[in-house]
Formats: structure tokens, sequence, C-alpha cells
């Protein structure tokens, strides 16, 4: 199952410019999995092209991975008002276009806590959890999980950006 254009199974419908689809290479082992679109996805109808989209396109470039070589998405494909984050429901609502997207994907990045916990299915905690790989299960497949910080992160803590680079690596590891 994937996001219609007019998809209309949660309130994030009402207040969309776009329905924000995934990009990059659809075969990709690779996964990133950010919260959900902002403003600048919101208006271009693309993932991560925003200020957070350029530190994760300089952080993969700089790690030879490149933007069209991996898969990129978010927990919601629908901008939630005010960036807030995305309820429990508005992520249920989208999650089986979200596992339909990673079904088969070897490695998963999650982006920040919201996709953290909407894949691990319960509260996480971003400081006891990034870079600290778990398998996970979608649609009977087994899949890496790596928690990492949300590269919005890094416009406040210099330090977000090596967090996020240690975790492309740890992902490669794994591929
Ligand atoms: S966020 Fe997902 S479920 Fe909600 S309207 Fe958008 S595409 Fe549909």
């Amino acid at each position: 199952m994937t996001a219609s254009k007019d998809c209309r199974r949660c309130a994030l419908c009402t207040g969309r410019t776009n329905v924000v689809m995934p990009e990059g290479d659809p075969s990709s082992p690779i996964a990133f999995v950010g919260e959900a679109p902002g403003a600048k996805e919101d208006e271009a109808g693309r993932p991560f092209v925003g200020l957070s989209g350029r530190v994760l396109n300089q952080l993969l470039e700089e790690e030879g991975l490149y933007r069209s070589k991996v898969f990129i998405t978010n927990t919601v494909k629908c901008r939630p008002p005010g960036n807030r984050e995305p309820t429990q429901a508005e992520m249920d609502a989208c999650l089986p276009c979200l596992e339909s997207e990673l079904e088969g994907r070897k490695v998963i990045i999650t982006l920040g806590r919201s996709a953290a916990r909407d894949l691990l299915k319960r509260p996480v905690v971003m400081r006891d959890e990034v870079n600290r790989p778990r398998k996970i299960t979608i649609r009977g497949k087994d899949a890496i999980l790596i928690p990492a910080y949300h590269p919005a992160a890094s416009f406040y803590n210099r330090k977000v950006k090596d967090s996020i680079r240690e975790s492309i690596r740890n992902a490669r590891t794994y591929l």
C-alpha cells in the first residue's frame, strides 16, 4: 500500500498542500525515515528538501552514500500544522504506507524520536537509544533499525552531525 495523492485517512489531509511521497532508490537496502514533512517539503511535495535535508545530503555525500542511492521517507506523508509532532493516531493511520515502503529493507535509520517511536512501538528517550541497533520485523521480514538524531537537531548542537555520521557508518556495516 502506498499513499495516494488524495489520501484522507487522517486529519493531516486538511492542512497539507501536497502528500509528500518517498524519494530515492526504491530498491535500496537502506532507508531513512524522518518524522514528518515541514513547510518546504509540503510546498515541494518532496521529503527532506529544507535545511534538514541539506544537512542530510551533506552527511550522505561525505560518507559516499548519495541521496539517489538510498530511500528517504517520513512516518507521515502530510505536514502537521505548525510543525508539531504527529499524533499517535496520525502515525497509526499512515503506518500501512510506511510498512509497505520499508518491507524488505536491510537497514532503517530513523531520524528523530517520533520515527524511532513509530517503528519500535514504544516510548523512546533519544540519548539512551541513538546508535544502538535493534532488530525489528516488518511484515515478517527482519531489519536492523538504527535510531539517529534528526538533522534539525544539528542546528543547536554541533555534535549531532557527528552522531548522525556515526549512524550512517554504522548502517553501512550491515549492507
Ligand atoms: S498523513 Fe498519511 S494517512 Fe494521513 S492523510 Fe496523509 S498520507 Fe493519508
